[in-house]
């Protein structure tokens, strides 16, 4: 199992608006056709609860509450279990499903992603899990930088944080500016 993907789904899945199954379908990339086919509104909403729930876990991690994070992963690994089956859906194109039989969408996507979160905790611990410092954005990422410093979830975000921070910075030094003396 490639760990990383499926932590990056429960990162794709907690930044997502997840406004209406729309949304869910591009969650799932077009890798499985049938997910795109079968997802429904009930899928829709334990999606909205486990996202929030994958949320709180970044927020433990990333302010320091390791014991809280893993306690939220146990949670979700016990509601979400893990029954690996090889499925092909059309001719031989064997592959591995997370799921067993008739399972839904939703059960499915989120097997995965809870697996590959807690295991990319074990592995890199949950201080790596980070939330965008941009509060406007609020994104969520998985810090594979060198030395765990990371605070944007995107370069985009960090330009332009970087560049209101000049900005605020310009604006004070002109305020500062000492007034001429009145003669
Ligand atoms: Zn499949
Ligand atoms: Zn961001």
């Amino acid at each position: 199992m490639d760990f990383d993907a499926y932590a990056r789904t429960a990162v794709d899945l907690v930044n997502s608006p997840l406004a209406d199954l729309d949304d869910l379908r591009a969650l799932f990339h077009g890798d499985h056709v049938w997910m795109c086919d079968e997802v429904c509104d009930r899928d829709l909403a334990v999606f909205r609860r486990a996202g929030r729930r994958l949320r709180d876990v970044f927020e433990y991690g990333t302010t320091g509450r390791d014991a809280d994070a893993v306690a939220e992963l146990n949670s979700l690994l016990a509601a979400f279990p893990v029954q690996p089956r090889i499925s092909g859906h059309d001719s031989n194109d064997w592959h591995m499903h997370v799921t067993g039989r008739g399972a839904s969408v939703s059960a499915e996507y989120l097997a995965g992603a809870v697996w590959g979160l807690s295991v990319w905790l074990c592995e890199y611990g949950s201080a790596r899990f980070g939330v965008c410092a941009d509060a406007r954005c609020g994104n969520v990422y998985l810090d594979t930088s060198s030395n765990c410093c990371r605070r944007f979830c995107s370069e985009r975000c960090a330009t332009r944080s970087h560049v209101a921070a000049h900005r605020a910075r310009k604006r004070a030094a002109v305020e500062d500016k000492p007034l001429l003396p009145v003669s």
